[in-house]
């Protein structure tokens, strides 16, 4: 048990809200403050983002008996829905049988969490931007803008929770001894939109998460609860099949009827929701250290923004603080030692999963269309049917265990190789469930 102790959290995102609940859990008051207005008094449609949740996440909710809340407001969905340029679906399991990922709506599930956070009597203030802190004494300065007046509310611990553009991680950023680098992708994205049937249902689906892969560039869908589905639509902003070259109503509908034809149906205000919505782009970041002394800690995007091929951005943010909350556990009052131990764990397995989402945008957007790439994950799963103990694909390590990121990276490029090897086969496409494929991969694994 630990000595209750004054803490603020600066952002009620997901990360903020759950590790506010988390906090508060273990006996200390806590104050969340975050720039924007309570997300549960903001009128959305329901179209905004949905995020997957996966083991990681999950894990954090069900430590702390969360979980089945969480899960009554999600669709599980178990496969990827391919829809080939040529007009040909195809599906591919994620897991085992009973594997799921569960596609939830983010602006529904960070008003849950805020409500679920003030029933465990945690404090929230909306509508409070804070400008800078104070690393020594961890106190806060919040004001109305950056040039007017601020008042100075002074913690024992301040989390920055804040986000990719964290303000918390900018005064970190003016010590010595500080990385940081931060890279805007060439490739954004734009939602749109399929409605429900009439009578409420889907109108594809909804236990796939849909993906129309084109090369450097892809479509994909996740199924709302209310029978709609959130489109994403990833594409570079220039050059060739590019965000610059539809500008117009004639050159989008040309570029949905060669490429998305399938789509014409299911997206009737293709047009309308296209030139309505932004485009919105995707930044990586990465710094170090996260913590600083016993005083301040980062945490979810606001230590590690990666892009969201892989499903993980929360997720990973969720497992900071599982780890983190072991941490205190083991080490009660020490918060120098746990912040220390916390940014140490977590660094590289943030890293890895960094690189494993990056490579994920090819894996998407052109793999799943590629012959060779979908006989590399038949003969995966095959094996690992037959051979549980000997071989978990990399997407279930990262998906369906809690294995360390950085480990699930070493593995998974360790199983490429060998299958790189049996892809070289002859005659690979007739043989590939044989005994002489399953030999091969067992002399290769020793
Ligand atoms: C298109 C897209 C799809 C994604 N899909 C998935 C997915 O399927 N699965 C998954 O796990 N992850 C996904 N992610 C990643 C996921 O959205 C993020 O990792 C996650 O939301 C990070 O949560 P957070 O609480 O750390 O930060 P945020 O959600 O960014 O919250 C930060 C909060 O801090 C507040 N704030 C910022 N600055 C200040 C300030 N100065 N003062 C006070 N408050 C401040 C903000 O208002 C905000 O409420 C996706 C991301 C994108 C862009």
């Amino acid at each position: 048990m630990q000595t209750p102790q004054k803490i603020a959290v600066v952002g009620s995102g997901l990360v903020g809200t759950l590790l506010a609940i988390y906090l508060k859990k273990a006996g200390h008051t806590v104050h969340v403050y975050d720039r924007s207005p309570d997300i549960r008094n903001i009128q959305f449609s329901g179209r905004s983002i949905n995020l997957v949740m996966s083991d990681r996440g999950w894990k954090t909710l069900s430590d702390i008996g969360l979980d089945d809340e969480i899960r009554a407001i999600g669709i599980p969905v178990d496969k990827r829905g391919i829809h080939m340029q040529d007009g040909s679906y195809i599906t591919q399991n994620y897991g085992k049988e009973g594997e799921a990922i569960f596609s939830l709506s983010r602006g529904i599930l960070n008003r849950k969490m805020i409500d679920l956070a003030e029933k465990e009597g945690v404090e929230f203030f909306f509508n409070q931007k804070i400008w800078d802190v104070t690393l020594t004494d961890a106190s806060l300065h919040v004001g109305e803008t950056e040039r007017g007046e601020w008042t100075e509310i002074k913690f024992d611990k301040v989390f920055g929770a804040d986000g990719a553009f964290s303000r918390i991680r900018h005064r970190m950023q003016r010590q010595s001894m500080f990385d940081y680098s931060q890279e805007f992708m060439k490739i954004g994205y734009k939602e749109l939109h399929i409605p429900a049937n009439p009578d409420g249902s889907h109108k594809i689906d909804k236990n796939s998460l849909h993906i129309w892969p084109r090369g450097n560039f892809m479509l994909m869908g996740l199924s709302n609860l209310d029978g709609s589905f959130t489109c994403t639509l990833f594409m570079p902003f220039e050059g060739e099949n590019s965000f610059e070259q539809l500008k117009d109503e004639a050159h989008l509908v040309a570029f949905f009827a060669k490429y998305f034809p399938d789509t014409k149906e299911v997206i009737p205000d293709l047009v309308v929701d296209f030139f309505k919505n932004p485009t919105s782009y995707l930044v990586k970041m990465k710094c170090y250290p996260w913590t600083f002394e016993d005083k301040l800690a980062l945490i979810g995007d606001a230590a590690h923004a990666i892009v969201p091929f892989y499903g993980q951005g929360m997720n990973a943010g969720f497992e900071d603080i599982t780890v983190l909350s072991e941490l205190m556990q083991e080490y009660g009052d020490d918060w120098s030692r746990i912040f220390s131990e916390y940014q140490k764990s977590r660094k590289p397995n943030a890293d890895a999963i960094a690189e494993l989402a990056e490579r994920n945008f090819i894996e998407m957007s052109a793999k799943t269309a590629d012959e060779n790439f979908l006989l590399q994950k038949k003969i995966e799963k095959w094996f690992s049917d037959k051979h549980p103990d000997k071989w978990m694909p990399l997407y279930s390590r990262v998906t369906f265990s809690l294995q360390p990121y950085a480990e699930a990276l070493a593995v998974g490029d360790y199983q490429n190789e060998i299958m790189q090897e049996v892809l070289k086969m002859d005659n690979i496409q007739e043989i590939w469930n044989s005994d002489l494929v399953e030999q091969k991969i067992i002399a290769l694994l020793q």
